[in-house]
């Protein structure tokens, strides 16, 4: 089998020559193990956070060791009963081609009529810290004024939908043109941030929204993070998904200079991490899956052939260059 182990952590954005393809030949199967044959493997923008070298809410990548992520693949082997050849699992080891594990970190996939990579995306992980921010953390209301940024993304875009979906009006920041298209189609208010100031994407923001913010589901922070505090309305409510302006930056950021918009606005600010939260997926996909089987729930993926590609997709996230999910098929 072949994975990806990283040599060193990165400080910065990671050069490309970090993540190393090795091989090796795997041992019989354990009592409990199960093999699979990958077919799609997620990147995801929070393993930067794994190749840092320090402990965050999960372990640090072991350099030389076999990287992880979220994989949807078939069992080609199995030593657990739970388990038979064919089945379709998702699992979390990713960056490679073919998995040994325990059968106890395998997950039949749901019966929902949707192709089986949807598992990675919009009915997976991302789609679910979407639903998780939006109706739990910054409790969203029918008639709200939503602003989410990296709108267009696997979380963003499911975000900006399920707000459409509640009554809400709704705003979201993405980068290239194409981008900002695709949520003009979904009926949101679409504001670039490329090029600007946080002064100017606040005016823009101001601009598609002239009642302000009451719900803003932050994916990005920098300028987006400014611009969207000076909008606030009156008991706002900020969940704070992610903040990947941030996550390869060699030298500490500096914060927003109008924070005590949070005093005067009477704002509520509330961080979250969606593995705590994961009892409830069974609410979330009972609520979702149904609706994305019948495209009443819509969502893009960008997808690289290869297990080869792996580590330029992964970099490829911190450049805008996916569209909704970016996923790796083998
Ligand atoms: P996305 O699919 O949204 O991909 C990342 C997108 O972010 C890019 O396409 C790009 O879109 C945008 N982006 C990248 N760099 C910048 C930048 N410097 N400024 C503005 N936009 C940028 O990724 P996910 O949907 O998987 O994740 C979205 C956010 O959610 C991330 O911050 C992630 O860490 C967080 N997250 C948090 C979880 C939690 O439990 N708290 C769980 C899962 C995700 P564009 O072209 O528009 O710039």
């Amino acid at each position: 089998s072949q994975f990806y182990t990283l040599t060193d952590y990165p400080n910065g954005l990671p050069d490309s020559a970090l993540f190393k393809l090795e091989a090796q030949t795997l041992p019989d199967l354990a009592e409990g193990e199960v093999r699979i044959r990958n077919r799609w493997l997620s990147v995801d923008p929070y393993m930067r956070g794994r190749m840092s070298g320090v402990r965050t809410y999960v372990e640090p990548f072991e350099i030389g060791k076999p990287m992880e992520g979220g994989a949807i693949g078939e069992i080609i082997e199995t030593n657990d009963a739970r388990f038979k050849v064919g089945d379709k699992v998702s699992h979390m080891g990713g960056w490679r081609d073919i998995a040994q594990l325990p059968a106890q970190g395998v997950t039949p996939l749901p019966d929902h009529d949707v192709p089986e990579q949807a598992y990675l995306g919009v009915l997976g992980m991302p789609g679910m810290t979407a639903w998780t921010g939006l109706n739990i953390i910054a409790e969203c209301k029918p008639g709200d004024n939503v602003l989410v940024s990296a709108a267009s993304g696997a979380v963003g875009s499911l975000a900006v939908q399920l707000a459409k979906a509640k009554g809400c009006h709704v705003m979201g920041i993405a980068g290239a043109a194409h981008k900002l298209a695709w949520l003009e189609s979904l009926g949101v208010e679409p504001v670039s941030y490329r090029d600007r100031t946080a002064q100017e994407l606040s005016d823009a923001i101001k601009l598609a929204s002239p009642n302000g913010i009451d719900v803003y589901y932050e994916n990005v922070g920098g300028i987006c993070l400014e611009a969207a505090l000076s909008q606030l309305n009156e008991g706002a409510r900020i969940a704070v998904c992610g903040m990947i302006d941030s996550y390869n930056a060699a030298e500490p950021t500096p914060g927003p200079s109008n924070l005590s918009q949070l005093v005067i606005r009477k704002a509520k600010m509330q961080g979250f991490i969606v593995a705590d939260h994961w009892s409830s997926y069974p609410y979330f996909l009972n609520e979702v899956a149904p609706q994305v089987a019948a495209g009443k729930l819509v969502y893009k993926e960008t997808v690289k052939e290869g297990l080869e590609s792996t580590p330029e997709a992964f970099l490829a996230l911190f450049e805008g260059g996916n569209t909704g999910k970016m996923l790796i098929k083998l």
